[in-house]
C-alpha cells in the first residue's frame, strides 16, 4: 500500500529546503577542495624561489603536488592583499630541500591529504550527476508528489468505508442514476445472490455527462452506499514522461483494489488514457499512453467474474474513448449523469443551503427556475457566494440578493471598483442597452435580468444578463434569428447613435458568427446549402461542439462563408430596426443606466412602457445612414 492518502510523508516545502541545503554544502565541499581550502593566495614558482632567495619565506609545507609556505617583514607592492600565505604549484626543482636547509626555513612534508573533506569532496563530485539526474526525475513525475522508487506505485487515493460520509442524499436531481447504482451497491453487499444465479455485474460503468453534474460525488456516495472502500484516481495521474509507468501504476492499482474486494475504484477523466488509438495518429503516437490503456484493458478482462471489485469511470468526452475499452466485459455499461432539471435543481439548492440560514422570503423554487443550464458544481457554488456575501454585510441570514449578486458574479465575474467615465460610459451605455431593449422587445428571448454598466474582472465593460423563464430543450430557427439579433443589438445600437461601432461588439461578433456558421453547417437552416451537415459528427462529448470543422469542397467552403454572413448581416438589420422603433426608449435606457449603472429587468420594462413604440416625441436623426 505504498502511496495512499494514509501515508505519511514529509511535507513537500521542507522536502526542497533540504535538497537545496544538500546541493550548497555539496557545492561547498567541491569548491573548497578545487581552491585548497586554506586561504592561501596563489602565487607562481617563480615568485617561491625569488621570495626564497630574498630570505623572506619563514615557514614551507611541502605537499606532493603543491607547496604552501608563509612569507613575513614588508611585502613588495606587487605582492597584492597583505596575506602571509602563498600556495604554488609544487614543479620539479631538485636542489629545493638543500636551498631550505640553507636559508634556515622551518619546512615540513605531508602526505597528499588535503583534510578531512577531501574523501568526502571527491565523492561528492563523482555523486553530483547522479543527484541531478534523480533530482530532474523527480521534479519531472508530479512535483514531487513521490519518491522516484515509489514511481511505478499506483497514486489511487483509499478511502475507508468507514470514513466516507457522502450518501444518495447529497446528491440532487440524479434519481435515475441513482437507481442503476443501486443494483451496484446491492451486488456489493450481497455477492453470493448473484453468484448463485450465475448473474455477472458489468465489471466497469462509466458515468458520462458535462462538468460538474455530480459523477465523482455519486461514485463515492455509492461506495459509501455499499459500504466499501473507495480507491480514487484521475486518467492524468496514470501517464508519465516515462513509458511503462502508467501501465505499472494500473497493475499496482489492481493489485491494491483486489486486496482490498469488494471495493469500488473511480477512474476520473478516463479519456487522459482512454483515447481512441486511431485519434492520436501516427504523428503523435503516445506509446505511454498505449501501453497504460493496454494495461488497463488487460487487468479488466483478467477479474473473475464477480471479484468484488466495480470499477467506476468518469468522462465528459466519451466520444473519444477507444472502442476496446467499451467492448463487453470492459465499461459495457454507460450511464448518463446530465444537467439538473427545474425540479433537480430544486432539489439540490435544498441540498446545499440545509445549512445556511436563508431568510424566510428566499424562494429556492424562484432560484431553481432562473438557474437553467447550471451544473450541480454550479449551483453548490451559488449558494456558498450567497452566504459570503451575507457574511460580509454581517448580516445572519441569506437574503434574495445575496443570490442576485451571487448569480452576477458567477455568470459575469466580480465587479471592479473603476467605473467607466465620460464618452466610454455613455458609448457602453448605449451599447447594452441595445442588447437589452432588442432582447426585451423581441418575444422569442429570454427576459433580461439584469443590464449594468459596472465593468467586471473578466475584463467586460458591461453585461445584460438574460435568464430563461424555462428549460429549453429545442431552439427553432425563428428563436436561433432572434438571439442573433440580440447578440447584434450593441452594435446596432453604436452604429446608430454614434455612427461607427468600437471594438466592445468583438465578443458578440464571435458568439454571433459561431452561432450562423453552426446554422448552416450543422442545422440545416441556409436553403441556398440544403438540409445538409458539413461537419464531421460532434460524437456525444460534454465540452460543447469541436469548433465546425469543414468536410466538404471548397466551392461549397466559399457559400456557406456567404451564408454566414447574409445571416449575421440580416441579424444586425433586424436590430436596427427594432432600435429605431424604440429610439426614445433607448435613449432613456441609456441615460438611467449612465446615473445608476445598473437596472434589473422589472425597471427596464417600465422605461420601455413609458418611452412607448416609435422614435419618440423628439424625433430622432441618425448620425449617418446604416443599413
Ligand atoms: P467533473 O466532470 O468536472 O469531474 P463531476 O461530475 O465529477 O465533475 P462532482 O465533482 O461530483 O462533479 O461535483 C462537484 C461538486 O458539485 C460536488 O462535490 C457537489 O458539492 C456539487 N454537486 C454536483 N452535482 C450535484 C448533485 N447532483 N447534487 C448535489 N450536489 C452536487
Amino acid at each position: 500500500m505504498a502511496d495512499l492518502e494514509r501515508t505519511q510523508r514529509p511535507p513537500r516545502g521542507r522536502l526542497t529546503l533540504l535538497y537545496a541545503l544538500f546541493l550548497v554544502v555539496a557545492w561547498l565541499m567541491v569548491a573548497t577542495y578545487v581552491t585548497g581550502g586554506d586561504g592561501a593566495e596563489p602565487a607562481s614558482y617563480s615568485r617561491f624561489r625569488s621570495d626564497l632567495a630574498a630570505g623572506r619565506v619563514t615557514e614551507v609545507m611541502l605537499e606532493a603536488e603543491r607547496i604552501t609556505y608563509s612569507v613575513a617583514g614588508d611585502l613588495p607592492v606587487e605582492a597584492g592583499p597583505a596575506t602571509s600565505q602563498y600556495q604554488t604549484v609544487r614543479t620539479e626543482d631538485d636542489g629545493l630541500v638543500q636551498r631550505l636547509i640553507d636559508a634556515g626555513v622551518e619546512f615540513e612534508a605531508e602526505e597528499p591529504a588535503p583534510g578531512f573533506l577531501a574523501p568526502l569532496a571527491t565523492l561528492m563530485i563523482m555523486l553530483l550527476p547522479l543527484l541531478l539526474v534523480w533530482f530532474l526525475v523527480f521534479r519531472v513525475m508530479g512535483a514531487g508528489r513521490a519518491s522516484p522508487m515509489s514511481m511505478g506505485k499506483s497514486r489511487a487515493k483509499e478511502i475507508t468505508a468507514e470514513t466516507i460520509t457522502q450518501s444518495f442524499d447529497d446528491a440532487g436531481g440524479v434519481d435515475a442514476v441513482e437507481d442503476e447504482l443501486k443494483e451496484v451497491i446491492d451486488f456489493l453487499k450481497n455477492p453470493d445472490r448473484y453468484q448463485a444465479m450465475g448473474a455477472r455485474l458489468p465489471t466497469g460503468i462509466l458515468l458520462v455527462g458535462p462538468p460538474g453534474t455530480g459523477k465523482t460525488l455519486l461514485a463515492k456516495a455509492t461506495a459509501g452506499e455499499a459500504g466499501v472502500p473507495f480507491f480514487s484516481i484521475s486518467g492524468s495521474e496514470f501517464v508519465e514522461l516515462f513509458v511503462g509507468v502508467g501501465a505499472s501504476r494500473v497493475r499496482d492499482l489492481f493489485e491494491q483494489a483486489k486486496e482490498r474486494a469488494p471495493c469500488i475504484v473511480f477512474i476520473d477523466e478516463i479519456d487522459a488514457i482512454g483515447q481512441s488509438r486511431a485519434r492520436v495518429g501516427v504523428v503523435q503516437a503516445n506509446d505511454e499512453r498505449e501501453q497504460t490503456l493496454n494495461q488497463l484493458l488487460y487487468e479488466m478482462d483478467g477479474f473473475e467474474p464477480n471479484s468484488g471489485v466495480v470499477i467506476l469511470g468518469a468522462t465528459n468526452r466519451p466520444d473519444v474513448l477507444d472502442r476496446a475499452l467499451l467492448r463487453a466485459g470492459r465499461f459495457d455499461r454507460q450511464i448518463e449523469v446530465p444537467l439538473p432539471t427545474e425540479a433537480g435543481r430544486r432539489q439540490i439548492l435544498g441540498i446545499h443551503s440545509r445549512h445556511v440560514p436563508l431568510d424566510p422570503a428566499v424562494d429556492l423554487d424562484e432560484i431553481a427556475k432562473m438557474t437553467a443550464s447550471f451544473s450541480g458544481a454550479d449551483l453548490a457554488n451559488l449558494v456558498n457566494e450567497a452566504a459570503l456575501m451575507a457574511v460580509r454585510r454581517s448580516d445572519r441570514h441569506v437574503h434574495l440578493a445575496d443570490f442576485d449578486l451571487a448569480m452576477e458574479r458567477i455568470i459575469a465575474g466580480l465587479h471592479r471598483d473603476t467605473p467607466l467615465r465620460g464618452e466610454v460610459r455613455r458609448r457602453v451605455a448605449y451599447h447594452e442597452s441595445g442588447h437589452a431593449l432588442v432582447s426585451h422587445v423581441l418575444p422569442r428571448t429570454d427576459p433580461v435580468h439584469r443590464v449594468s454598466i459596472i465593468p467586471t474582472s473578466r475584463g467586460a465593460l458591461g453585461f445584460t444578463m438574460e435568464v430563461p423563464e424555462e428549460d429549453r430543450y429545442l431552439l427553432s430557427e425563428a428563436d436561433l434569428e432572434e438571439r442573433l439579433a440580440v447578440m447584434l443589438g450593441g452594435r446596432a445600437a453604436e452604429l446608430l447613435v454614434f455612427g461607427e461601432s468600437s471594438t466592445g461588439a468583438a465578443n458578440d461578433l464571435e458568439h454571433a458568427t459561431q452561432l450562423a456558421r453552426r446554422m448552416v453547417m450543422e442545422f440545416g437552416m441556409s436553403d441556398a446549402l440544403g438540409p445538409v451537415r458539413y461537419t464531421p459528427p460532434a460524437g456525444a462529448g460534454y465540452l460543447g461542439p469541436e469548433l465546425t470543422a469543414y468536410w466538404g469542397s471548397p466551392d461549397t467552403g466559399a457559400k456557406i462563408d456567404d451564408e454566414v454572413r447574409r445571416i449575421v448581416d440580416q441579424a444586425q438589420r433586424h436590430a436596427l430596426d427594432v432600435l429605431r422603433e424604440r429610439r426614445m426608449a433607448l435613449d432613456r435606457l441609456a441615460e438611467r443606466l449612465q446615473e445608476a449603472e445598473a437596472l434589473d429587468g422589472a425597471e427596464l420594462g417600465r422605461i420601455v412602457e413609458q418611452a412607448g413604440p416609435g422614435p419618440g416625441q423628439e424625433g430622432f436623426r441618425e448620425r449617418v445612414s446604416v443599413p
